[in-house]
């Protein structure tokens, strides 16, 4: 069976502004309760924790607060046991008229990488331009963050410098949680079918791990996560990691001619010698250029086994084959030369989300980001999030959309009250022109 859709996106944007989207004036009535609401959330401490088996209490206190939340605007509304919150909200086009399911997502915890604990938000309104002291000498100025200077006169938020603010990612979590207070409260407004999930574990790595497929698999998938002024992640770092052990065989070494004794370190040197080449170490490397590196050696008595933990790090799939290749021919020419027992496992976290996404998602969000005047700013990053994860773990991409924070995963981060609400907007109007666009299957045998 061979399903594909049409889409009459060019309809969408022929539609002339204002009255069409009328809804601009129901986005201006939900602005002055989006930093309260976010304010609130930075508020609940729900650091994700790199050695937890799976839920820290902070979350787990966190989820339930936005569930009970979402749940009373009436969708349906399921949290599963691993603390994903969906909604799923059907279409109310007339005669119930299904149209390619949009997908948005955010994720609730924050960075176990700086203390997130009893973050004391500061709303500044009308900024002033002049630098900002926080505690234990942080300090946010316009000369080191030229963005900043463009927030005088409006309001920004920032820790106290305690702490992180958490706006990674409460911000993306305001956002589509405002978004849904507006459908919910505004019936007027039309939509399609719309999947929503809020995630754990994001800066962890492990946001798409227990996704449920039944709640989350959109036709075009749109990830809060991302910075300010438009930022869209169109592509990422694929990224694997790959981990080499060699097993030596125990003996006295003096007798090993006789005794059977292998060194385990000989091998696992070669092996990274021909891997790991100088041209593909991290500092050789930028802009959409791969590379290898080993980034750690462990030693396990139990088993007499050295091993190597690789990171490879490419966007285009060929170099990502060639780095494999030439793994493949050391671990071949290791085990002749030294006959040892080598071992290779292979795990991928993040995805290029270049290789699943349909192309018509880009036209619908350059229609919701006119609509809103925000101006997109295209991005490839060296780096992952939610919908990379997806992407490695599942299969079908998604962009990473801006919410409004600034410096993450640091002291002096802060929060554009400004672009965040331009953000919100943005999901609204994917909403609005994603009920514009006409779904036919077709199948063929
Ligand atoms: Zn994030």
């Amino acid at each position: 069976m061979k399903k594909f859709f049409t889409y009459f996106v060019l309809a969408a944007l022929c539609w002339t502004g204002a009255e069409a989207f009328a809804g601009r004036d129901v986005a201006d009535g939900y602005r002055a309760g989006m930093i309260p609401r976010f304010v609130r959330y930075v508020q609940t401490d729900s650091m994700s924790d790199n050695d937890a088996e799976w839920m820290t209490p902070g979350q787990a206190n966190m989820y339930n607060i936005l569930f009970q939340e979402i749940r009373a605007f009436g969708f349906p509304t399921h949290l599963s046991s691993d603390g994903y919150i969906y909604v799923n909200i059907p279409s109310n086009l007339p005669g119930g008229r299904q149209t390619p399911v949009l997908g948005i997502s955010a994720h609730y915890d924050t960075t176990p990488e700086i203390n997130g604990v009893d973050i004391k938000p500061q709303v500044i309104a009308r900024y002033d331009g002049k630098p900002i002291r926080l505690k234990n000498n942080h300090v946010l100025s316009t000369d080191t963050d030229p963005y900043l200077r463009r927030m005088v006169g409006k309001t920004i938020v920032t820790s106290d410098g305690t702490t992180n603010l958490g706006a990674d990612d409460k911000a993306g979590v305001t956002i589509v949680v405002t978004l849904l207070q507006t459908l919910a409260e505004n019936p007027s407004v039309s939509h399609g079918p719309v999947q929503i999930v809020l995630t754990p574990n994001e800066d962890v790595g492990r946001s798409a791990e227990r996704l449920d497929l039944n709640y989350y698999h959109p036709d075009f998938a749109y990830d809060f996560d991302g910075g300010v002024d438009g930022e869209t992640i169109i592509g990422n770092f694929s990224a694997e990691r790959v981990v080499v052990t060699v097993y030596g065989v125990n003996g006295h070494q003096s007798y090993a001619a006789a005794n059977g004794y292998l060194n385990a370190v000989a091998p696992l040197a070669y092996i990274i010698e021909r891997v790991a080449l100088n041209e593909t170490l991290p500092n050789r490397s930028s802009g959409s250029q791969g590379y290898v590196e080993p980034n750690r050696v462990t030693y396990d008595a139990e088993t007499n086994s050295y091993s190597a933990d690789f990171r490879f790090r490419y966007f285009d799939k060929e170099d990502g084959e060639k780095y494999h290749e030439r793994l493949k021919r050391a671990v071949l020419d290791a085990k002749d030369i030294y006959g040892v027992r080598i071992e290779v496992k292979t795990e991928k976290q993040y995805e290029n989300v270049e290789y699943g996404v349909k192309p018509e998602a880009l036209t619908l969000l350059k229609a919701a980001m006119k609509d809103a005047s925000v101006t997109p700013q295209l991005k490839k990053e060296r780096a992952g999030t939610t919908s990379a994860m997806i992407m490695a773990k599942h299969g079908f991409g998604g962009y990473t959309l801006f919410t409004g924070q600034n410096n993450p995963h640091a002291f002096t981060e802060w929060l554009s009250e400004e672009d965040m609400f331009n953000a919100y907007r943005v999901a609204l109007n994917l909403v609005k022109h994603a009920a514009l666009l006409d779904t036919q299957a077709e199948e063929s045998l």
